[in-house]
């Protein structure tokens, strides 16, 4: 594989090997397989509307770096929004030492409970859908982060709205929100050592470690709802799922709008990878054809409601066919 670093999200240098010499054992956990099929009318009902509505209101709550009022509020939203769609969060909270200083930092867990049963969640569900809800710390900008990553939040709700009316299928996933994908200074590291960035996905990434069984795959969304830049299938993904994504492609009628570059790009499937050894698809809206990406631009104005349904149609298309 081509390893083509990206500008500001770089720095990722083969960190598989690096790990792999002893900082951290591959985990062995065995992986779930699907109880039920995602149902192929899942992928008509997903509204990219709906989505885009999420997103509205989240930037209403202004900025929210870690530990910000922002970030609090955004977080009783989702906990709020997703309870009425009939799943259960849970808040997994820690502190881990940043450039700025001791930070706190909460990823936001969700699973479908049917009937109102508590999950068990030392198990993992067969799929994990994750996206980070912080946005990149400005102290001097007014910066909402409405693609990065407002708009995988609002295709992640849309998607637990979808999932609720198929509790049998929705029982195969869990949708993480992850804090601290975002670095204090300039760019994320992730390398033995030094890291910055990736706090959230990380410290899921360790817990995860420790259950019983982990998923078959894990999709992480990022920056998907630029309908003016191709969707990229990163590179670090499974060989099986990037299999999957062609043909999910094909079949939503999405080739013009969805590449395949042989290219690492450091995002919070990394960690998982890493620690937890999970196979991942990776989806990410092409940064670099994004002027605005990380200024003060990134506004509501950049995305459409049929971007981020094509990347919500992708997503369950793909679970469709692995559950199939
Ligand atoms: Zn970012």
């Amino acid at each position: 594989m081509v390893i083509r670093f990206f500008l500001g999200l770089s720095a990722f240098a083969s960190s598989l090997v690096l790990f792999s010499c002893g900082e951290e054992e591959p985990s062995s956990l065995p992986a779930v397989r699907a109880t039920a099929p995602i149902p192929e009318q899942t992928v008509g009902q997903f509204s990219g509307q709906r989505a885009y509505d999420h997103i509205v209101k989240l930037t209403s709550f202004g900025p929210r770096p870690p530990a910000s009022e922002g970030y609090a509020k955004s977080l009783s939203y989702l906990e709020s929004t997703l309870k009425d769609l009939g799943w259960a969060t849970r808040r997994s909270t820690f502190q881990t030492l940043t450039p700025k200083g001791r930070i706190s930092f909460t990823n936001l867990l969700a699973r479908h409970a049917r009937d109102g049963n508590e999950p068990d969640w030392d198990q993992s569900p067969p799929y994990l859908i994750g996206g980070h809800l912080d946005s990149k710390f400005f102290p001097d900008l007014n910066f909402t982060g409405v693609n990065d990553s407002g708009s995988s939040t609002g295709v992640m709700l849309e998607l637990a709205r979808v999932l609720s009316a198929h509790p049998e299928a929705a029982a195969n996933l869990e949708l993480v929100f992850f804090d601290g994908e975002e670095a204090f200074g300039e760019k994320i590291i992730f390398e033995r050592g030094a890291k910055e960035g990736l706090y959230g996905s990380i410290n899921f990434a360790q817990q995860l470690r420790k259950r019983q069984t982990r998923p078959t795959l894990g999709i992480v969304l990022d920056l998907v709802g630029d309908p003016k830049v191709p969707l990229l299938v990163g590179g670090d993904s499974h060989p099986n799922a990037v299999a999957q994504a062609r043909a999910a492609t094909k079949v939503l009628g999405l080739g013009g709008s969805v590449s395949f570059p042989d290219a690492s790009i450091l995002d919070d499937h990394i960690p998982l990878q890493v620690y937890a050894n999970l196979p991942v698809l990776h989806l990410i809206g092409d940064f670099q054809e994004m002027p605005y990406w990380h200024t003060a631009g990134d506004t509501l104005d950049n995305i459409t409601p049929q971007a981020l349904e094509n990347a919500g149609k992708l997503t369950l298309q793909v679970l469709h066919q692995m559950t199939q």
